[in-house]
C-alpha cells in the first residue's frame, strides 16, 4: 500500500519511507492511500486473539512489504515480556452496564504514549533497512513530560538507534524529572535545558535545520529523526486498542454482536482519536466520537463552530499534555472530511500558518458534527471529577482521564445518548499525584518521590511498579545546559 501526503496526493510512497520519513517534504502529513476495510468477520476472529495478534491483525494490512512474522516479532517486544503489567496490555474496566474505560496505562512509563512508542522503534528500525539506509538514526526529543520518558523507553537498547531527550529545567514534574534523569540502556542521552519547554522546543528545531550539523554526523554515520506524534508509526498501533476494546466488550459480553458504541477521548494533537475514527472507518462499530479538551479547547470550538483559532490565551492547566494550542494530527481528518481534497487542506493550513486560524467549508462542517461531539472543563470541574470517581465509583482517576468523564457527563446530559461508551484513561494517577491529592482534599503534600506514598497511604491503591521501582534508580544524568549550548550536546552525545 502506498502512502501519500495530506497535501498533494501526487506525492506517493512506501509504508517503510513513510515511517523513515515521519514528515512529507511538502509540509503534509503521510497517510494510507486508502483506507483498509475489515472483513465483516474481523471482530468475530479477532475476540479469540491475544493483544499482541490483534496487533499483527490490524496492522498487516496498512503495511505492505513487511512480513507478518515481522510484525509478530515486533509486538512480541513492544508488548510482551513484562512490559507491561496487565496481561490484557490495554484493559477495559466496566463502570457500570454503559460506561468503561479504556486503560491505556500500563506499560512501563504509566502513560498512553507507551502504547505507540513501544512498537514504534521496531516499525522505524525495519524501515530504515528496507530503505538501505546505512548510517544510524539518532531520535531527537524536547518533551514536556510524558513524551520524553516514552520514547527514551521505546527506544532504550534497540539496536542501531541513539535517543538523545531534551526537557526545560522548570517545565516537568519532580517524577517526570526522576523518570528521565535514571533513564537505562546503552543507548540514550537525556539533557536538561534551562528555560521553559518552548525554549527546548525552540532549541531542537534549530539543531533540526543545520544544515553544517547534519553534514559533521553524516560523516560519523549519524542523522538525526523524530518521533513526533505525527508519525504514521505512532497513529498506526493506537488504532489497535479501539478494535481490541470493541473485542473485549463482545467477548465479555458486555454488549452484543453489531452493536455501536461511543468512545470518548481527552485530547490534544489529536492523534488518539484521530485512531479512533481510522478504526471507525475500517469497519469498527463506533458511533460518535467525543472530542475532550481542557481550558485549551481550540478544539471545542473548531468542531461546534467550524473555525479554528488558535490566537487565544494559552493555559498551563493540571491535564498539561491537552495543553496544545495547535493540533498537528488534525490535518489528517480535514483530509479524509474534505473528500480528500489535498488543495482544500493545503490551503487550510497556509491559512493557519499566515493568520493562525481558518474556517472549513459547509461540507466538511457538516460532517464533522455528524462524527464528533465536543466539550471540555477546567481545573476546577476537573478534580471535581477525579473526587466524584473515588467517592462514587472507588475509581482513582488522573487529571487528563478526568476531563474525559466531566465531558461525557455533560454529553449525557445535554443529548439523552446512553449508548454503551468506552472513555480512554490516558494515565496513571500516580504520574499526577498532586493533583489527584488536590482533587481528593489533602491540604499538606509531600514533595519528591515520596508523594507516590502519600497517595498509596491516602486511597489504598498500589502505586505502579515502574514508579515505585524509581526510588532505587541511581541518577544518570545531571546537570542542565543552556539553549545555545544544546547543539555541542548532540555533538557530544554522538562522538
Ligand atoms: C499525549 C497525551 C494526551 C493527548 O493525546 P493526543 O494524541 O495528543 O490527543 C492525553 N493524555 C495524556 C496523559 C497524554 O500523555
Amino acid at each position: 500500500m502506498n502512502y501519500l501526503s495530506t497535501r498533494n496526493k501526487d506525492m506517493r510512497m512506501s509504508a517503510a519511507q513513510a515511517i523513515a520519513k515521519g514528515l512529507s517534504p511538502d509540509g503534509g502529513l503521510l497517510t494510507p492511500a486508502v483506507l483498509p476495510r475489515l472483513p465483516s468477520s474481523a471482530v468475530e476472529t479477532m475476540k479469540e486473539m491475544s493483544y499482541q495478534q490483534r496487533v499483527v491483525y490490524i496492522m498487516n494490512s496498512f503495511l505492505e512489504g513487511f512480513a507478518a512474522s515481522e510484525l509478530t516479532a515486533y509486538a512480541a517486544e513492544a508488548y510482551g515480556g513484562g512490559k507491561f503489567s496487565h496481561e490484557d496490555i490495554a484493559p477495559v474496566r466496566r463502570l457500570d452496564d454503559n460506561t468503561y474505560c479504556l486503560e491505556l496505562w500500563h506499560g512501563p512509563t504509566c502513560a498512553f504514549k507507551d502504547m505507540a512508542l513501544q512498537l514504534l522503534p521496531h516499525l522505524l528500525t525495519a524501515s530504515l533497512e528496507k530503505n538501505d539506509e546505512k548510517k544510524t538514526v539518532c531520535i531527537l526529543v524536547a518533551t514536556s513530560g510524558d513524551t520524553g520518558k516514552a520514547a527514551l523507553e521505546g527506544f532504550r537498547n534497540v539496536d542501531k538507534t541513539r535517543i538523545l531527550v531534551f526537557y526545560p529545567k522548570d517545565g516537568v514534574s519532580d517524577i517526570q524529572e526522576r523518570q528521565m534523569v535514571t533513564q537505562e540502556g546503552g543507548n540514550v542521552g537525556v539533557c536538561s535545558v534551562v528555560g521553559n519547554f518552548d525554549d527546548a522546543q525552540a532549541g531542537v528545531k534549530q539543531i533540526f535545520s543545520d544544515e553544517e550539523l547534519a553534514e559533521v554526523l553524516a560523516e560519523r554515520g549519524y542523522f538525526l529523526s523524530s518521533a513526533n506524534s505525527i508519525n504514521w508509526g505512532r497513529v498506526l498501533p493506537q488504532i489497535v486498542y479501539y478494535a481490541s476494546a470493541y473485542c473485549d466488550l463482545l467477548k465479555s459480553e458486555a454488549i452484543t454482536k453489531g452493536q455501536a458504541v461511543n468512545v470518548c477521548v481527552p485530547t490534544g494533537n489529536f492523534g488518539n482519536i484521530l485512531a479512533a475514527y481510522y478504526a471507525k472507518a475500517m469497519g469498527i462499530p463506533i458511533n460518535r466520537l467525543i472530542c475532550a479538551s481542557n481550558q485549551n479547547n481550540v478544539l471545542t470550538d473548531f468542531i461546534s463552530t467550524g473555525t479554528y483559532d488558535r490566537n487565544r490565551t494559552f493555559f498551563n492547566t493540571i491535564s498539561p499534555s491537552m495543553d496544545i494550542l495547535i493540533s498537528s494530527n488534525l490535518e489528517r481528518m480535514l483530509f479524509e472530511l474534505s473528500g480528500r481534497d489535498d488543495k482544500l487542506v493545503r490551503e487550510y493550513m497556509s491559512q493557519l500558518a499566515e493568520y493562525g486560524s481558518y474556517r472549513v467549508d459547509s461540507s466538511i462542517r457538516t460532517k464533522l458534527k455528524k462524527e464528533f461531539s465536543a466539550g471540555y472543563c477546567d481545573d476546577q470541574q476537573t478534580k471535581a471529577m477525579i473526587a466524584k470517581m473515588w467517592n462514587e465509583q472507588n475509581y482513582l482517576i488522573d487529571p487528563h482521564t478526568a476531563v474525559a468523564f466531566h465531558v461525557l457527563e455533560e454529553y449525557r446530559a445535554e443529548t439523552g445518548d446512553d449508548m454503551a461508551t468506552i472513555t480512554v484513561s490516558t494515565a496513571s494517577p500516580f504520574k499526577f499525584c498532586d493533583s489527584v491529592l488536590d482533587a481528593l482534599g489533602v491540604k499538606e503534600k509531600k514533595t519528591g518521590l515520596e508523594i507516590l506514598d502519600q497517595l498509596t497511604q491516602v486511597t489504598g491503591v498500589p502505586t505502579p511498579a515502574p514508579l515505585a521501582r524509581l526510588k532505587k534508580r541511581q541518577r544518570r544524568f545531571e546537570g542542565s545546559v543552556d539553549k545555545d549550548a544544546m547543539k555541542r550536546c548532540v555533538l557530544d552525545f554522538l562522538k
